[in-house]
């Protein structure tokens, strides 16, 4: 599949705020934040959407969950509770093809979303 915004950020050849990385994935702030704090956490490893994972992404996929609970801990979302939310498809509103998860905090969110 086509790479996305997100190759480049991987790779350095755009500017992110970048707060975390490590061998397997990436985490750095929203260019468009919708809470007080919203970071994108990220595979290296290009998968397009949650559809498009396999049964061997698992542990990926759940590594994934552990930075943002890292990055959420950085930013002391963890004392007042975030929101980890991943997007697929259209009507999920995914607009980037390139799997990941936002965490969300330092306001109350409301529940359901729009
Ligand atoms: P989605 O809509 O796919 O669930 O989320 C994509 C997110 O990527 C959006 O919240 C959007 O603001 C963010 N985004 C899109 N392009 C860029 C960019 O170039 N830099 C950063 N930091 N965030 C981006």
């Amino acid at each position: 599949m086509p790479e996305t915004i997100f190759s480049r950020i991987i790779r350095k050849e755009i500017p992110a705020k970048i707060i975390y990385e490590d061998n397997l994935s990436i985490a750095f702030h929203d260019v468009s934040p919708q809470a007080p704090v919203h970071v994108l956490v990220i595979p290296k490893r290009q998968i397009d959407s949650l559809d498009d994972a396999e049964e061997t992404d698992a542990s990926l996929l759940g590594h994934l969950q552990i930075v943002a609970q890292k990055v959420a801990r950085m930013l002391n979302l963890n004392e007042t509770g975030y929101r980890v939310v991943m997007n697929c498809g259209k009507d999920g509103g995914q607009s980037v093809g390139h799997i990941h998860y936002h965490v969300l905090g330092g306001r109350p969110l409301s529940w359901p979303p729009g």
